[in-house]
């Protein structure tokens, strides 16, 4: 089957006889025994629930894995990722990641005793010689948020697999649309389906997918103790969100491209950063291991004023953290999603006052790039 039909078809398990085209939402905390030992293969809904499995299903099915994990949002997915190790274990990070996932390396790991060190992943040497004897994992966001860093998952991966530690993956900005990092060599994906997989910005979700018989074992053991997992409401929408996942992807990709190029011959911009231009960075990488650069840009005005005067002036275009729907939104990441990281690190990595980030909805082209005109000539 083709990704695309995998999307609307994703998991051929049906759970009742109506015959609903629809998966029913199984609002259940509960399930009944039918006599002593015998189990409907459902107990209680933090275990499993058919409507979170049916979602479960669609996931490992899309980023061809052998189980995924549903979660209540794409950190609950990551804080249980980081329960796989134990006070005096190491991991390395690429340094320009989500903000929320340095607060949760940073904060909570290091407080536990595990110790993330970041490193640009794209570098492939310098990645090697971080590695010591406790390094047990190495997890990579590519392309980074919000600078567009790529790293080459499966040159880590030929590290990781030598060494036989973890390489883990965040597949939230490209999604398994665009690249399917177990394929390349990866150990488990995450995701925060909240963004490109729900893609309506209505719904908060994580996830985590193996390939490996022993992770799933016991990431499954770590996700009904802890509990952080996805509602049969919330999973019912993720579902839905899904059927419309190549099709989004391809629009959103279609429009970022223009826009960036856009952007790219306006006078009060300084830089684009988007993989899909051919003399960014990452583009041959990006290019090698994924089908498509997606729909997130990042670019730096020529004056903090400018930045500000966009965030102020956008009407049709929304100013919110969040990315991935069908509205575009406008975020300022020194302020907003890495306000927590500390400030030289921030700089160092280009994140500054003239820093913007546009997540490419689904409105026309040219409304959006009339948005834009009309805040920058404000
Ligand atoms: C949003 C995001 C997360 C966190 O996910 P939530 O669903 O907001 O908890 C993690 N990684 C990336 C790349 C993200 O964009």
């Amino acid at each position: 089957m083709k990704f695309t039909t995998k999307c609307v078809h994703g998991s051929n398990k049906k759970y009742d006889n109506t015959g609903a085209v629809s998966v029913p939402i199984f609002q259940t905390s509960t399930f009944l025994h039918h006599g002593v030992e015998q189990s409907t293969g459902f107990d209680y809904s933090r275990l499993q629930n058919p409507t979170r499995e049916y979602l479960e299903n669609v996931i490992a099915n899309l980023e061809e894995g052998i189980d995924a994990l549903a979660f209540s949002s794409g950190m609950a997915a990551e804080t249980a990722f980081m329960e796989l190790f134990s006070p005096g274990d190491r991991l390395i990070a690429s340094d320009d990641l989500y903000g929320g996932s340095i607060r949760l390396f940073q904060h909570i790991s290091k407080k536990n005793g595990v110790e993330v060190t970041l490193s640009d992943t794209g570098d492939i040497a310098a990645l090697e010689n971080a590695i010591c004897e406790k390094t047990k994992a190495i997890f990579v966001e590519t392309p980074t948020n919000p600078m567009m860093q790529v790293t080459d998952i499966a040159a880590v991966a030929e590290i990781t697999r030598k060494r036989g530690i973890i390489l883990a993956v965040d597949n939230t900005f490209l999604t398994p649309y665009f690249q399917r990092p177990l394929a390349l060599g990866a150990d488990i994906v995450v995701h925060s389906g909240t963004k490109y997989l729900g893609g309506h910005n209505d719904t908060l979700a994580g996830f985590l997918v193996t390939n490996s018989q022993d992770l799933s074992e016991k990431l499954r053991f770590i996700h009904k103790t802890t509990g952080a997992c996805l509602s049969p409401f919330d999973s019912w929408l993720m579902i839905r969100g899904i059927k419309t996942l190549a099709v989004r992807m391809r629009q959103q990709e279609k429009t970022a491209i223009k826009l960036a190029q856009w952007l790219l011959s306006h006078p009060k911009v300084n830089a684009v950063f988007y993989c899909g231009l051919p003399n960014s960075l990452g583009y041959e990488i990006c290019k090698k291991q994924a089908s498509g650069f997606g729909g997130m840009i990042s670019f730096e005005t020529d004056t903090e004023e400018t930045a500000r005067r966009i965030l102020e002036n956008v009407n049709l275009i929304g100013f919110a953290e969040s990315l991935g729907g069908t509205e575009t939104l406008i975020t300022y990441p020194f302020l907003q999603t890495h306000a927590d990281v500390p400030e030289n690190h921030r700089r160092a990595k280009g994140i500054n006052e003239r820093l913007l980030r546009i997540s490419v909805g689904l409105e026309d082209a040219e409304d959006l790039i009339a948005d834009l005109q009309q805040a920058l000539d404000t």
